[in-house]
């Protein structure tokens, strides 16, 4: 029987590349988004993977949503917190609602999500868990206190679930991508991209949502069962750790 994969924001960027590669692999996929019903229905439309809208932010929006995703497609074996939001600015002039916003998104949606299949997960003996954290919650960066924070929180969350279910077959680990060419980059001024950003990039290229993908691929695998409480980096050489 195949296994059942639910990727956060899996209609668009890094998520939908996720989703892509996890079909590729023989999974059943369902994809989550938050409000870009035109992007996900094409997502919809091209890739056949079936779309669910709710806020990640919401732990009654993703419970709900959840138990629709299982009567739909089956119990969630592989669970990718992809789904994530910047809203950067210097922290002494970050409001409250910047703030709180990212921080929902970017880190309350781990427990918000996780928790309504990690006992589902335990019950079957099986699981894996694999975390978007990101570069910037590695090192830090200049106007993203609140997205550093969060990210950061995603690796602590990883590390110590990890710990928690290592022996009941689940797995929880943590990406850390480095400039991706997504959407949430294409953002940057372009001259800024290419005389501030992928200077900085040994690789001296943005990274492509499907080496991100590659490695999820990878962490989801049956076979990769002693793989738990990871922070793998894909960053084209930017930040080793
Ligand atoms: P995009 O902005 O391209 O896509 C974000 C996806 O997340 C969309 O599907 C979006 O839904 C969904 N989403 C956003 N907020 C919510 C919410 N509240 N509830 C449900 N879904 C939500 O982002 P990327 O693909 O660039 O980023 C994916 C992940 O990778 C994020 O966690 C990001 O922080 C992380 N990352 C990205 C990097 C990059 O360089 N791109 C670098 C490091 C980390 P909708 O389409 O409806 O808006």
């Amino acid at each position: 029987m195949a296994r059942v994969a639910l990727v956060t924001g899996g209609t668009r960027g890094i998520g939908a590349a996720i989703s892509k590669a996890m079909k590729a692999a023989g999974y059943k996929v369902a994809a989550s988004y938050a409000g870009n019903d035109a992007a996900a229905q094409k997502f919809k439309a091209d890739t056949a993977i079936p779309v669910y809208k709710w806020d990640v932010a919401s732990f009654d929006a993703c419970s709900t949503g959840i138990k629709q995703v299982e009567a739909d497609v089956g119990p969630v074996d592989v669970l990718v917190n992809n789904a994530g939001i910047t809203k950067d600015g210097a922290f002494h002039k970050m409001t409250a609602e910047q703030w709180s916003a990212v921080i929902n998104t970017n880190l309350g949606s781990l427990f918000n999500m996780t928790r309504p299949v990690i006992e589902g997960m335990r019950a079957r003996k099986f699981g894996r868990i694999i975390n978007i954290s990101s570069i910037n919650g590695q090192k830090g960066q200049f106007g993203q206190v609140n997205y550093s924070a969060a990210k950061a929180g995603d690796i602590g969350f990883t590390k110590a679930l990890a710990l928690e279910n290592a022996k009941g077959g689940i797995t929880v680990n943590a990406i850390c991508p480095g400039y991706i060419n997504t959407e949430m980059v294409q953002a940057v001024p372009k001259e800024v991209l290419e005389k501030s950003v992928i200077p900085q990039i040994p690789a001296n290229r943005l990274g492509e949502p499907e080496e991100i993908a590659r490695a999820v691929v990878f962490l989801a695998a049956d076979d990769a069962g002693f793989i738990t409480g990871a922070t793998l980096s894909i960053n084209g050489g930017q930040y080793q750790i």
